[in-house]
């Protein structure tokens, strides 16, 4: 029966999945009521009839009383979490590795639906939302960069495929990317890729946050790389990010100070939700999670 669930699970699931499916199994939940869920499964995410395409998003965000459990996994990631973000701010997210920091961003381009309780955009669910509309407002930012085998100039375009070369070069240069780009062989068309170019892990983010210039979003999600770039990149990284995040609602998953003190706001969120919330010296002077964490990170 067990090699039947774990058939199944290979063929609708992502692998990485798989790794916590067999983990569950070991720790004995019942084998029927897994096969329920498995059989039950829903195509995930879907348009609603008559979802509202979204123009332009002042990018206010609420999460209205929050639980998440992914599929398989009946302990819940996110128990009644409330937060509002206000349009243009910028928020770090911090806490404990396994918090739910990536998840909670996941939630708001509708990567996956909440199990109870609400995300709303604008105050609209952005259950109600088509989600092509929807995540055209969102842009993201991430640890590993996607970027596949073509010239520079096509993954930048794959920010926004109608753009021109002069809206590409343009986002460029905000990202703080046209001048390596330009010392590549071939400038921007230089091919990525095994035979082509091998970038650095600092020239990938500014590619990645040259398409987000060019997607011109509302809302920026920012999955802060935890392995170090080196300390040249780093600060160039941090620069291009700070230009990108103006007058957009930003919210950072933070792993660097430098981040972090930048932020309007820091959120603390460990395993037991929303723990702590404030500025940086609010939140040292509070002497609690955020302190401890900060000084344990940072070594004072
Ligand atoms: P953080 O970003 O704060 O490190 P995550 O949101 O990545 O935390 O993970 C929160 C919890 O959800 C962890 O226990 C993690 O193992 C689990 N988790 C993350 N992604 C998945 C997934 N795709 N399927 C099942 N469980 C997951
Ligand atoms: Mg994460």
């Amino acid at each position: 029966l067990i090699t039947f669930f774990l058939y199944i699970g290979f063929m609708i699931e992502p692998i990485q999945r798989l790794s916590h499916m067999s983990v569950q199994f070991n720790e004995g939940i019942t084998g029927f009521q897994r096969f329920m869920e498995i059989m039950n499964l829903k195509p995930s995410i879907e348009n609603k009839p008559n979802a509202l395409t979204l123009q332009k998003v002042r990018g206010e965000i609420e999460f209205k009383q929050v639980s998440f459990h992914y599929e398989y996994h009946l302990d819940n990631v996110l128990v009644n979490l409330s937060l509002r973000v206000q349009s243009g701010e910028y928020v770090a997210l911090v806490g404990p590795s396994g918090a739910g920091k990536t998840t909670l961003c996941s939630l708001i381009p509708r990567f996956y639906d909440v199990t109870d309780g609400a995300v709303l955009l604008d105050g609209i669910n952005v259950r109600n939302i088509d989600l092509q509309s929807l995540r055209n407002q969102i842009g993201i930012v991430q640890q590993d960069v996607y970027l596949f085998t073509g010239t520079v100039l096509e993954n930048i375009r794959y920010g926004n495929p109608t753009a021109s070369d002069e809206d590409i070069i343009a986002a460029a240069k905000h990202a703080n990317a046209h001048d390596f780009i330009m010392s590549l062989p071939n400038g921007y068309d230089s091919e990525i890729g095994q035979r082509g170019v091998k970038l650095s892990g600092g020239q990938k983010q500014r590619l990645s946050i040259a398409r987000v210039f060019l997607k011109n979003p509302g809302v920026l999600i920012f999955d802060e790389a935890t392995s170090a770039l080196d300390n040249e990149s780093e600060s160039i990284v941090k620069e291009s990010l700070e230009s990108l995040a103006k007058g957009r609602t930003t919210l950072v998953i933070a792993h660097r100070l430098s981040t972090i003190r930048n932020a309007g706001r820091i959120i603390v969120l460990t395993e037991n939700g929303i723990v702590e919330q404030g500025t940086h010296e609010a939140l040292l002077g509070h002497d609690g999670a955020y302190a401890q964490l900060y000084s344990r990170q940072f070594e004072l």
